[in-house]
């Protein structure tokens, strides 16, 4: 997979990237991630990417030209990418399945909008996808960047080196995770939970079930209602085979 951020920052999103399992997966080539200097597509004295709004207002909006440029050298260097992904809280919220959609490209391009945004042709010519990572506005769009990237690679088949920490990770099959706890067994009074230690395994595995479930009820009821979930079709199938294999279980 290769990621192409375009950003007017690239020193802070290359240092969110050199660390942790994002930085573990660009070493061993798993992911290419090139972080693209926008000032490098602009052609004048003061590589401007930014302009004053037209019908006046207050701040700056960012000139479609060197975002155009930016997206046509990369697209000439590797073939027209899949998706282009322009960050922004009016796009569609980013969840789990989304991140799954775009862990399955080969090829993503990211743009980071600044100041009151971008010039609105380059949402409707240049623009595939517009995501927003919730509903609150942030100064740039590098943590929002940042935020689809880390979630999407880690979903990239080996990345994460044991995909079952993935698989369990919460939203996957549409619950929460359950709860996680390590030595000391006893911790200022506060014992963990007696079947953990128990080594029943089928016990131990009941448990965490039934916490995942207690869990989504109490905090994400939404999550539930099969409704605005986020879940792709397979996790919602997913989910629904988990909660009939339950029912199997209480029938026992
Ligand atoms: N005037 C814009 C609006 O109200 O829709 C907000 C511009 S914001 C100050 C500057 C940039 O930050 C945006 O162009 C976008 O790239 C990024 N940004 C801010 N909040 C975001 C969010 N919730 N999700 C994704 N990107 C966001």
């Amino acid at each position: 997979m290769v990621i192409d951020v375009i950003t007017i920052f690239p020193a802070m999103v290359e240092a969110a990237l050199a660390e942790g399992v994002i930085g573990r997966a660009r070493e061993r080539g798993l992911v290419e991630i090139r972080v693209r200097d926008l000032r490098e597509y602009t052609d004048d004295r003061h590589r401007s990417v930014d302009d004053v709004p037209y019908g006046g207002g207050p701040g700056m909006v960012m000139k479609p030209e060197p975002l155009f440029r930016a997206v046509e050298a990369i697209t000439a260097e590797g073939g027209r990418p899949p998706a282009v992904v322009l960050m922004t809280p009016q796009g569609r919220r980013f969840t789990h399945a989304e991140a799954g959609r775009l862990s399955r490209l080969d090829h993503l391009v990211m743009i980071c909008g600044r100041y009151e945004g971008v010039d609105e042709r380059v949402a409707e010519a240049l623009v595939t996808d517009e995501i927003s990572i919730g509903d609150y506005v942030l100064s740039g769009g590098e943590l929002p960047a940042l935020v689809v990237i880390d979630a999407t690679v880690r979903l990239v088949p080996g990345v994460v080196g044991d995909a079952a920490s993935v698989a369990a990770d919460s939203f996957v099959d549409g619950w929460l995770d359950y709860p996680h706890y390590t030595r000391p067994a006893v911790f200022r009074g506060m014992a963990v939970p007696e079947v953990l230690v128990s080594g029943h395994h089928g016990e131990i595995e009941r448990w965490r079930r039934a916490e995942r479930e207690r869990r989504t009820r109490a905090r994400r009821p939404d999550l539930l209602s099969g409704g605005d979930d986020g879940l792709d079709t397979a996790s919602r199938a997913s989910r629904a085979g988990a909660a009939k294999e339950k029912r199997d279980h209480e029938g026992d």
